[in-house]
């Protein structure tokens, strides 16, 4: 029986059009091969040899004319279906071996089952055995470039035979190596169709055409004559002897599940281009690095003094309004007047302010006045500068003290005008070394006070130096008394010398702190008692700070903030993501041959945009992680030597690292469609 024709083209032209001038490459070309033929194309330079083993290889289409490839009709087919037809059923063996430099020798014959979703345990089984069919199984994990040309030349024949084509097309397969190499390479292909491996192959030398069994003269883009050489019966169609059959059905379950795992194998194959260019894809990533580093790290840093800032606020009461003694300007002194030597001036809020406001302002809960006079404290021959803060039993939980021995100021302290005092902790350390300041007696001034208890800040735990204006003074060194007390010890206004100069202070009141019931009271109040204490006051020697204003500006300044580090990051992440695109771009070029071999393996153009894409992700993602982690520890390391609270919220993490993520796929999309839309045959031919 006459073995089936498996290749039948009938007058193909090709015409390759130049603008100006078309090429007739083909001209209407008649040929047919059978199964198990060895088929040598010749002719001079220029005579259409190479486009017509184009066509063979479904690498092109004919612009006229029908090829038949088994009973398929491959002048019709799409783009997809030619790279499937190519995966499937032709071996390429070309003349620059065309290896995949930054794959090892095994990885390489892998590749076109890689495309066919083929490369299962089995036939990986069947690429060493191929490996060794080629003299190659010592060297499996050998670059390309630790080959020599004729080992490359060999991988590149275990390539062909992995997918068990039904013809291998070889473009001059020895017209790189030196002429004892190329005959094994031809002694190969010799073997391979003894085994019944249809080839066809170009070659300029008549040696090599001598061991094929026709011979195609060409010239001028048409079959010249065919030279039949005798070589007997044509070789039963076989697998190759010693090499595993190719398990084709690989169950469906598993190619889809494999086909899941596709990304992640062009992960790897990304990982590794990138990794050979370490210099370059770490120069690359550094846009994405120091864009994602500094939204997180700035995020934190703002996140942590916008939480402290609100803390502080928080801690002032949200339903508070405080009132300050401040001393007025200069000029304004209106209220100066002479007593013993230099002048006193007299200003700050009053006793009456405090009933003025109680009587008339609603929604009013407690209303807390405070005098501050500082005083030495002493006890024996230990003396301690302290403020003495003059105030009420409530006190204690409008500020938020903490008892931690005894008990604070009570009500029938501040009616008695008892000589009592409650002590901060640290204080109490400063003053008794030794001793148990409980129920001692202290001197503050010219009486003695007895130690009822010992209290501390809720929030005393950080002991850092408060910044802000309106943070009142570190607690530590408070003796509180009972403002009766301090008032009938002190004297009704309190005189301070202020330092340098001759002039006298004279206030009763410092501050005054008004609580409410809710905090929708404290809005209408603001505009209330600032009219108010206006009324009875001259000049401005009062402020109010209200902690839920201070909190909403806080929060708006936050938002701020944020808006310009948002600004900021987004554009170093658009720079960034810029340099990823143009090393992508470059990248392109660089490896175009490898875009058209791997084309020619059977790779579809989705394929060759997944894998760009992929690698581009790899590189954005790589630098996002690294741009996470340095935007975790520029914080931290913050925190640890400048003692600045930092928060790295999660959210920043997530939005970072998934613009980085969106970044890889914007500017990764472009040079990957640019990839996958070249021409493989155009591709193949770059330098
Ligand atoms: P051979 O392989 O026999 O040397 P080719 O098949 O490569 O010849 O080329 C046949 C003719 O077609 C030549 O004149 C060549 O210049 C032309 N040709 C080949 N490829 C292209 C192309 N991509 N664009 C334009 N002309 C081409
Ligand atoms: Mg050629």
């Amino acid at each position: 029986m006459k073995p089936a024709a498996i290749i039948r083209i009938q007058g193909v032209e090709k015409t390759y059009d130049m603008g100006e001038v078309q090429v007739r490459a083909l001209r209407g070309v008649n040929l047919e091969i059978l199964e198990g033929d060895y088929v040598a194309i010749m002719g001079p330079s220029g005579s259409g040899k190479s486009t017509l083993l184009n066509l063979l290889g479904c690498l092109d289409r004919p612009t006229a004319g029908s090829y038949h490839l088994g009973d398929e009709d491959v002048s019709q087919m799409n783009d997809d279906e030619l790279s499937e037809v190519r995966g499937r059923k032709i071996g390429f063996i070309f003349q620059s071996y065309n290896l995949i430099h930054q794959l090892s020798l095994i990885e390489n014959i892998q590749v076109p089952l890689f495309y066919q979703g083929l490369d299962t345990p089995k036939n990986s089984q069947r690429c060493e055995q191929l490996a060794g069919l080629v003299g190659l199984a010592d060297r499996l994990d050998h670059r390309p470039n630790q080959l020599s040309g004729g080992q490359q030349q060999r991988v590149a024949v275990a390539r062909s035979l992995v997918n068990d084509p039904l013809m291998i097309l070889a473009d001059e397969p020895t017209g790189n190596l030196d002429s004892k190499t190329g005959q094994e390479i031809l002694d190969l292909t010799d073997r391979l169709n003894q085994n019944g491996k249809t080839i066809i192959l170009v070659t300029h030398d008549p040696n090599t055409a001598a061991r094929a069994r026709r011979v195609v003269h060409m010239k001028d883009g048409l079959i010249d004559r065919i030279v039949v050489n005798e070589r007997g019966e044509l070789p039963r169609a076989e697998t190759t002897a010693a090499v595993t059959a190719l398990e084709e059905e690989a169950g469906q379950a598993h190619s889809t599940w494999r086909r899941a795992l596709r990304p992640l194998q062009a992960m790897q194959v990304g990982t590794k281009s990138l990794l050979l260019h370490k210099l370059r894809s770490v120069l690359t990533m550094l846009g994405i690095i120091f864009g994602v580093c500094s939204v997180i790290a700035m995020l934190a840093i703002g996140e942590g003094a916008s939480y402290e800032a609100q803390e502080k606020i928080k801690k002032m009461g949200s339903a508070n309004i405080i009132i300050r003694a401040v001393k007025p300007p200069e000029d304004t002194k209106a209220n100066t007047s002479t007593s013993g030597r230099g002048s006193v001036i007299e200003y700050g809020l009053t006793y009456k302010d405090v009933s003025r406001i109680e009587s008339t302002i609603p929604g009013i809960r407690h209303v807390l006045p405070m005098r501050l006079i500082r005083e030495n404290v002493r006890f024996f021959r230990n003396e301690v500068s302290g403020q003495v803060v003059g105030t009420h039993p409530i006190y204690k939980d409008i500020s938020g003290l903490d008892t931690l021995r005894g008990r604070f100021i009570s009500d029938v302290d501040d009616v008695h005008q008892n000589n009592i005092c409650a002590i901060s902790s640290g204080l109490a350390r400063r003053l008794f070394p030794y001793q148990d300041p409980l129920d001692q007696e202290v001197k503050i001034g010219a009486h003695y006070y007895q130690v009822v208890g010992l209290v501390r800040e809720t929030s005393t735990e950080e002991k850092r130096p408060q910044s802000g204006e309106v943070i009142s003074q570190p607690l530590d060194n408070n003796v509180y008394i009972p403002l009766s007390a301090a008032r009938s010890r002190f004297g009704e206004t309190l005189i301070r010398r202020s330092a340098g100069s001759q002039e006298q202070e004279r206030v009763q009141l410092h501050q005054i702190t008004v609580q409410f019931a809710d905090t929708a009271s404290v809005e209408t109040a603001v505009p209330q008692i600032e009219a108010l204490l206006n009324r009875f006051h001259t000049k401005r020697d009062f402020e109010l700070i209200v902690p839920l204003q201070l909190l909403r500006q806080a929060e708006e300044t936050k938002r701020l903030f944020n808006i310009v580090l948002g600004s900021i990051a987004a554009i170093s992440l658009l720079v960034g993501g810029i340099g990823i695109m143009n090393i992508m771009l470059a990248t392109v070029t660089e490896r175009t041959r490898e875009i058209g071999v791997r084309r020619a393996l059977g790779a579809r153009k989705r394929d060759i945009t997944v894998q760009f894409l992929v690698e581009t992700l790899v590189l954005a993602l790589g630098g996002g992680c690294i741009g996470v982690i340095i935007g975790i520890a520029v914080p931290f390391a913050v925190t640890q030597m400048a003692g600045m609270k930092t928060i790295v919220t999660l959210w920043s993490v997530v939005i970072a690292f998934g613009i980085s993520a969106a970044i890889g796929v914007v500017f990764g999309l472009y040079p990957a469609k640019a990839a996958a839309a070249l021409d493989p045959i155009e591709a193949l031919r770059h330098e």
